[in-house]
């Protein structure tokens, strides 16, 4: 089974390392290049980007994950993960980089102080059952390249059409936080996408 790094000097980490555990991946935090260097794939969580860019370099993570996933290491990127895997961001805080390798632009904290949070079941490509996605201060995709595409969009409500899921190649990355709750398809997918490549 494959090695699947979460990346864990900040956010939701432990949520996801539980999902790929109960998938029978071999899943462990990444803190350091040693951990990084083990990984066939990473999971970057949700949490906050800003401080994501500073720990990571801060810790030496950061040109290499720059390295390994643009040398095609299969990456998942949720909230935060999304926005640390986009090549280009708006509302981004002062000096904020991200890995990029995705080539979208993601608009940071994109669906504003009233709807901070919200969940809702939306479709996804290739499922048949819409998932229950859960949207916290989340940001959404505002442009994609042509090798991009997208998974999922907002059903309804002031939002709507707006891209939230999107893959490229083996890299892939989701709006909402598909590792809080029991649903494990997501995972799933990019489990399967890992394996293939
Ligand atoms: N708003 C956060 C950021 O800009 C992302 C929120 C999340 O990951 N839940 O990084």
């Amino acid at each position: 089974s494959p090695s699947i790094g979460v990346f864990a000097l900040q956010g939701d980490v432990r949520e996801h390392l539980a999902v790929l555990t109960d998938l029978g991946v071999d899943a462990f935090g990444v803190r350091r290049p040693e951990e990084l260097a083990r990984c066939d794939a990473l999971v970057l969580p949700g949490g906050e980007s800003t401080t994501m860019y500073k720990l990571a370099r801060t810790f030496e993570l950061f040109e290499p994950l720059v390295d390994r996933i643009r040398t095609g290491m299969p990456t998942f990127g949720t909230c935060a993960g999304m926005i640390m895997l986009a090549d280009r961001i708006e509302d981004g805080t002062e000096g904020q980089e991200t890995l990029g390798g995705l080539d979208i632009t993601v608009r940071r904290n994109a669906f504003g102080r009233q709807v901070d949070s919200f969940e809702g079941h939306i479709a996804f490509d290739g499922f048949e059952d819409p998932v229950h996605a859960v949207f916290i201060r989340a940001p959404w995709v505002e442009d994609l390249g042509e090798e991009v595409e997208a998974l999922a969009t907002v059903p309804a409500g002031p939002a709507a059409g707006r891209i939230v899921a999107v893959r490229q190649g083996s890299l892939m990355a989701t709006s909402f936080h598909p590792e809080v709750g029991s649903d494990d398809r997501i995972h799933r997918y990019f489990v399967d996408l890992v394996k293939q490549s």
